[in-house]
């Protein structure tokens, strides 16, 4: 049941919809959209879970990054 009011609920990056993907790396079929955010920042991302997963990786190193810049600099 969509939300009429909502804009964006057409649209195929939907949380939950299940759509095929032409990349330029191949097409994906039943590729699952997902919400996902990262625990440090809150920053969220909604789109294929294989994306989701860099962008989970990408937070994680990055604020680890950050982490060990402050242990090496001494904290901020
Ligand atoms: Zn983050």
């Amino acid at each position: 049941m969509w939300d009429e009011e909502l804009d964006f609920s057409s649209s195929p990056l939907t949380v939950g919809n299940i759509v095929d993907i032409i990349g330029q790396d191949g097409i994906r079929e039943m590729s699952e959209i997902v919400k996902v955010h990262c625990m440090l920042c809150g920053e969220t991302f909604i789109g294929p879970k294989d994306k989701a997963g860099m962008f989970i990786k990408g937070h994680k190193e990055y604020h680890l990054w950050e982490t060990t810049l402050y242990d090496t600099l001494g904290g901020p």
